[in-house]
């Protein structure tokens, strides 16, 4: 029995001590210190048992040995009644308008007849939209967190991505080439995982995939005609460290610099494509047809979540997402709405907590044109990054869902996907262990 003690004690100050320098490699050093500290606590009492050869009776191997096995048990077992009763709403059944999104609003000029005509058919817009455009700007010199070097660093990958923009569409090749879907398929998914993608998927292009008019690229207003049948769905991954500084200056550099990496990869990938007999057109920052997070979920990507961006499986929303879309025959992805996501959201309400600008509903879903979800405040979000001049990402910093792909992280993954009673405990402890409020 004695042994018992010293294996089931030595148990814990692995797991314990393992979770701390998993944690410590994260540089989160609260974290480190909390598995530290517990590890320690909850192992001297079976040494102690051990060392001092305690006789163990029925109450204390009911304490020491039963109670915990009933909790591991508890939480490991596959038991959601929860999730099964979370309503999954509707597809969308109409476009959102490329002119209504901030980065359009923000292009208009004024003075223009564009911008006077926008706020004559939108003047609802108009007092929001003079209030940021009151304010210094994105990586403007006067806002709140300017950094010469990486603002400056930014406006380089923005600008590169821009370069890009030409090479998005093209005439395909004559000679069209005869691929098994099957295999051209798993050749695509494997070359963009082994060019730096974090995960692939394709989904049918579905109309409300497709904004209804553009409003970032000529001729403006133009309504968005669905030209292919498939679409390849991609993401990157943002450094966490990056992003743990958010919402200072190394954000900013970290989006743009994976709104490039993706704009490459889309952009060959189309390439390639239409050098293989097919239309393709890449959809890359500043220059799409989509809405991206739309188009990945579908292709099975992941949930999006209460902050409005795509929470993927592995490292939650810290991705940025590339599309193309095609008419070459592929094999798709099944989207399964993530239903532990959304009660995960539900409940945890930290990137509310977090959001600088209140521009995160702390309500439950509601329907939007007949899409039940959350709505964040899209003037108040950019308001912020108006005068901070980076692109925040508070909201991307403090998700439980951001944290590293490591074992620690996968396992927590994992196990609040089949139980319900792990997942309530998973926000807590995320609190306990990273804290509520994560500042800069
Ligand atoms: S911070 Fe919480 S509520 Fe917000 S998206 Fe992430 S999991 Fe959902
Ligand atoms: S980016 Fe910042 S301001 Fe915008 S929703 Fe996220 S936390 Fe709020």
């Amino acid at each position: 029995m004695l042994y018992a003690f010293l294996i089931f004690g030595s148990l814990i100050l692995f797991f314990f001590f393992s979770a701390a320098i998993i944690s410590l490699r994260e540089k989160e050093t609260r974290a480190s210190y909390i598995f530290f500290t517990a590890g320690f606590l909850l192992s001297v009492p079976y040494f102690l048992f051990y060392v001092f050869e305690v006789p163990a009776n029925v109450f204390v191997i009911l304490i020491f040995f039963g109670l915990p096995a009933l909790i591991f048990l508890f939480l490991l077992f596959p038991f959601d009644p929860v999730a099964k009763r979370i309503e999954i709403s509707p597809r969308p059944s109409h476009r959102f308008d490329e002119r209504d999104i901030m980065f359009s609003r923000r292009r208009l000029k004024p003075g223009t007849a564009r911008f006077e005509d926008y706020y004559r058919a939108h003047p609802e817009k108009k007092v929001l939209d003079d209030e940021w455009r009151r304010k210094p700007g994105l990586l403007n010199p006067k806002s709140r967190f300017y950094d010469p070097v990486w603002f400056s660093a930014s406006e380089s990958s923005f600008d590169t991505v821009e370069i890009l923009h030409p090479y998005v569409n093209g005439v395909a090749d004559k000679n069209r080439q005869n691929f098994d879907p099957q295999k051209i398929t798993a050749f695509i998914k494997d070359w963009l995982l082994r060019s730096g993608a974090h995960s692939v998927g394709v989904t049918v292009l579905q109309d409300y995939h497709l904004y209804s008019h553009l409003g970032r690229q000529e001729p403006y207003g133009a309504e968005v005609l669905k030209e292919h049948r498939f679409a390849v769905a991609f993401t990157a991954e943002m450094d966490k460290e990056t992003v743990d500084h958010a919402p200072l200056a190394p954000t900013v550099l970290e989006s743009a610099d994976q709104y490039l990496k993706v704009g490459v990869l889309a952009v060959k990938l189309a390439a390639f494509i239409r050098r293989s007999g097919y239309p393709a057109r890449a959809h890359i920052d500043g220059n799409y047809r989509l809405i991206c997070p739309l188009a990945a979920r579908d292709a099975g990507l992941g949930e999006i979540g209460r902050m409005g961006l795509l929470i993927t499986p592995e490292l939650g929303p810290r991705v940025r997402i590339g599309v193309v879309t095609t008419d070459l025959p592929l094999i798709t992805d099944s989207y399964k709405p993530d239903s532990t996501v959304i009660d995960f959201c539900s409940r945890c309400l930290k990137c509310a907590d977090n959001c600088p600008s209140k521009a995160i509903s702390f309500d439950d879903r509601k329907f939007e044109q007949g899409v039940l979800r959350w709505k964040i405040n899209p003037e108040a979000c950019f308001g912020y990054w108006s005068s901070a001049g980076t692109d925040c990402a508070r909201c991307m910093k403090v998700c439980p869902y951001s944290h590293p792909d490591n074992l620690l992280h996968r396992t927590t993954r994992a196990v609040i996907k089949r139980n319900f009673f792990a997942r309530y405990l998973a926000i807590k402890m995320d609190d306990v262990f990273y804290g509520r409020k994560r500042l800069p």
